[in-house]
């Protein structure tokens, strides 16, 4: 059975897109089969990945609005089972291609639905929206994890964003789930990280991953080597967490929170 996680949050810069890639690789470091859907138009996923969008021939945006089949979008990667399907910057219009066409929101759980079976874990990358991209992510997904990173107004739209689930669960995906919030770039020097945390678990209780992603430096550097971190610099300390991530991922697969 396959399980289909979306990674949302419309703040920008919480660590989605490090999440993604990382946590995806990880899981396919452990031996799971990991088709990563990267739908934000900056692509940074997608050139995280190593891939140059120059050579990309087709992409998610012509999976949505094309109708191409998905298999004739998906890349391998460097990593063994860690496939991909790439976003380009062509992915800007689909926000207002969409909006006219049938069953638009149903785009990507359509695309999914034709080839999750040959995967263990089909996780989407989401834009720093709640855009028609982001409820294509939330209906095609069984349920979305949140990265929060540990910040001043860490909380801050976050009602939104659940506002947004319960919208998308109650008229588009009655079973959508909450996989689980993430707490990210904790800088364990400073007071506010810990308030944070506390904030944070207070809200959400068990729902919180007990593995908090640390600030650190070897994860801001391996995108622009086009590396996942555990090829980048596997003895680095932000291996170590999206690893352990991963764990306490699988570790879910069968029990509910
Ligand atoms: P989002 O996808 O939510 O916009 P990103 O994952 O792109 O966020 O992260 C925003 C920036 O912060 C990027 O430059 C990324 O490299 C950096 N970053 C993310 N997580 C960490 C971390 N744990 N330590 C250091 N830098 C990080
Ligand atoms: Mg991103």
């Amino acid at each position: 059975m396959s399980k289909v996680i979306a990674i949302a949050n419309q703040k920008g810069g919480v660590g989605k897109t490090t999440t993604s890639v990382n946590l995806s690789a990880c899981l396919a470091s452990l031996g799971k089969k990991v088709l990563l859907i990267d739908i934000d138009p900056q692509g940074n996923t997608t050139s995280g990945l190593g891939i140059n969008k120059g050579d990309v021939s087709n992409c998610i945006y012509d999976v949505l609005i094309n109708e191409v089949h998905p298999k004739d979008t998906i890349l391998e990667t460097a990593i063994p089972g860690l496939h991909i399907i790439p976003a380009t910057i062509q992915l800007a219009g689909a926000e207002i291609e969409l909006v006219p066409t049938i069953s638009r929101e149903q785009r990507l759980k359509k695309a999914i639905s034709l080839v999750r079976d040959q995967y263990d874990y089909v996780m989407i990358d989401c834009p720093p929206s709640l855009g028609i991209l982001t409820i294509n992510s939330l209906t095609a997904a069984d349920s979305v994890l949140i990265p929060i990173q540990c910040e001043y107004y860490a909380l801050e739209g976050l009602s939104q964003l659940l506002n947004t689930v319960r919208l998308v669960q109650k008229h588009l995906n009655t079973s959508l789930q909450i996989e689980g919030v993430l707490l990210t770039m904790l800088d364990a020097r400073t007071n506010l990280g810990l308030q944070v945390i506390e904030e944070v678990k207070k809200y959400f209780q068990q729902k919180v991953y007990q593995t908090i992603i640390p600030r650190n430096v070897r994860l801001s550097e391996a995108p622009s080597h086009g590396q996942a971190i555990i090829s980048y610099d596997p003895k680095s300390k932000g291996a170590e967490v999206y690893l352990e991530l991963a764990k306490e991922v699988i570790s879910f697969e069968k029990v509910s929170r």
